[in-house]
């Protein structure tokens, strides 16, 4: 056998490029510090004045809620473009960060002000930070790397990890010592990420280093002043804004916006097409990949009910007694993260052994069956909901079952979706793609909100109805994805062109001796 033939591939981290040890952490960390912050969000909102918090009405936090989740994944669509023609992956990231780490630091800080300030710098980084670190862990891989979706299923378990950090940690402090120190933990966490980040960024070998398709200096310089225009207005907006000059309904605010997002997202991918100078095989990618955002947005309408409608579902309709013991409310939402922590390995091993015997299946696939898992949990739901209906409290294995098997749909579709984004986005406009792709999580979450408003725990009798017709609904589109799935599949394969999926950190040294550590 030719040894020149045989690929050394680095596989220093469980198998998988160096590379993604650093991205691996450092989104660990942010997502530390997100889902920690997240936690207490409405908690804090909602609070007395006398017990630390803000005092405001359920339905303004929890539109603010709404937004703000909206918001944050909205933001990596400038965020993405961004890195592709400004700054590259690596410093968006590092930027990103930094802004978040900024964001949680005046969250600390006790004041109404600080709140709403932090808040908005928690979005702008996060918009920078999170579709770039995402792309750059498909740059680790050359475009006949098997190992990307393992890769993407490990990383995936990383931001679980570090959302159960983040849901002990800053849980634990709210309790203890305040929500402010549970802000600030959140900074710490970033921190952290930060640091390891910059420490370790040589082992991305030169991913993300560069923006992959840079504007030249007039276009880049104008580019940086419309930014430093859009960021001056959003200060002087924000300053009127908790000053009472100019008002702002929150309620109002996310009915319109879920339209918005939507309307955005179509304009954004067919702009795509007709400006993206796409070649055909391009466009069919592309194609495949619009199928795989469909699926994943509906997954988070309905997944996005652990926040929302399951949470109220365990506060007032789930026996949490055992013996003497009541189960806090929120450990049931973590549970999600501990079964994608449990399962994740399985998974990935699951994606490596099947593409060893060969069976690869394709993503829209793969998306249709997470989706149709995940509405099979509204089934569960539609039961619980009947008993609960009855006027007794529920068993609180009801929820077990629906975050065990919203988590099992969860790991077919997401990871995987993000896979698919990396694999079949041009090279040159990856941190866009990822950005458009991201959105389809602040539609998700926004409809989620929206469908929330009509699971009252107060008046559960008409709770089944509308569980079963979300369960209707998503095996429907479930099954529809699995058909139009079975076209994509040629599509999906289509080689990329010209060897553009190439890049510093996946080009692999064939002169190397077979071997080689
Ligand atoms: N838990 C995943 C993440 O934080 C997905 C979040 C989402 O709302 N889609 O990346």
């Amino acid at each position: 056998m030719d040894p020149t033939k045989i690929v050394d591939k680095d596989a220093s981290f469980f198998g998988q490029p160096g590379g993604l040890q650093t991205l691996f952490f450092t989104e660990m960390w942010e997502r530390m510090s997100y889902y920690g912050m997240r936690a207490l969000l409405v908690l804090f909102m909602t609070a007395s004045l006398q017990e630390g918090g803000i005092a405001f009405t359920v339905a303004s936090a929890t539109a603010i809620y709404g937004l703000y989740t909206g918001a944050v994944y909205f933001m990596g669509l400038p965020g993405g473009w961004i890195a592709d023609r400004l700054l590259g992956g690596q410093r968006a990231t590092w930027y990103g960060g930094i802004i978040i780490m900024l964001g949680h630091i005046v969250l600390a800080i006790p004041s109404k002000a600080g709140f709403f300030i932090g808040m908005i710098l928690v979005v702008l980084g996060t918009g920078l930070l999170k579709p770039n670190i995402t792309a750059m862990v498909g740059q680790l891989y050359s475009s006949d790397d098997d190992r990307r979706d393992g890769g993407y299923t490990l990383y995936y378990m990383g931001i679980n990890i570090g959302s159960i950090i983040g849901y002990i940690v800053t849980g634990y402090l709210m309790e203890n010592a305040g929500y402010h120190w549970g802000f600030g933990a959140a900074a710490v966490g970033m921190a952290l990420g930060l640091i390891q980040y910059k420490l370790t960024l040589p082992k991305l070998k030169g991913v993300g280093e560069k923006p992959p398709k840079p504007l030249g200096p007039k276009a880049a310089k104008r580019s940086w002043g419309i930014i430093w225009f859009l960021l001056a207005s959003l200060a002087v907006y924000t300053f009127l804004a908790l000053n009472n000059y100019v008002s702002i309904n929150p309620v109002a605010a996310a009915e319109s916006v879920s339209i918005i997002f939507t309307a955005i997202f179509f304009l954004f991918y067919l702009s795509v097409f007709i400006f993206g100078k796409l070649t055909r095989d391009e466009m069919k990618r592309l194609g495949a990949l619009f199928l795989v955002c469909i699926a994943s947005t509906m997954f988070w309408a309905g997944f996005e009910q652990a926040g929302s409608s399951f949470n109220l579902f365990a506060r007032d309709l789930t026996d949490r007694m055992v013996g003497d013991f009541e189960i806090p409310t929120t450990w049931f939402q973590s549970l999600n993260s501990f079964f994608l922590v449990a399962l994740s390995p399985f998974f990935a091993a699951l994606w490596i052994n099947l593409s060893k015997r060969m069976i690869n299946p394709s993503y829209g696939f793969k998306s249709a069956i997470g989706l149709i898992i995940m509405a099979t949990g509204f089934i569960v739901m539609f039961f619980a909901s009947q008993a609960a209906a009855s006027g007794m409290k529920v068993a609180p294995y009801w929820l077990v079952a629906v975050y065990f098997i919203h988590t099992v749909g969860e790991l077919c579709l997401s990871p995987v979706a993000l896979s698919a984004v990396s694999k079949l986005s041009p090279k040159r406009m990856a941190g866009q793609m990822m950005g458009i792709f991201v959105l389809t999580y602040s539609i998700g979450n926004v409809v989620a909100g929206r469908i929330a408003g009509g699971l009252n725990p107060d008046d559960p009798q008409a709770m089944p109805e509308l569980y079963w017709t979300i369960f209707l609904f998503g095996v429907s589109v479930g099954a529809v994805v699995f058909v139009l799935a079975l076209f994509t599949r040629k599509w999906e394969k289509l080689a990329p062109d010209d060897g553009e999926d190439e890049h510093p950190g996946a080009v692999i040294d064939a002169n190397e001796p077979v071997g080689k550590p």
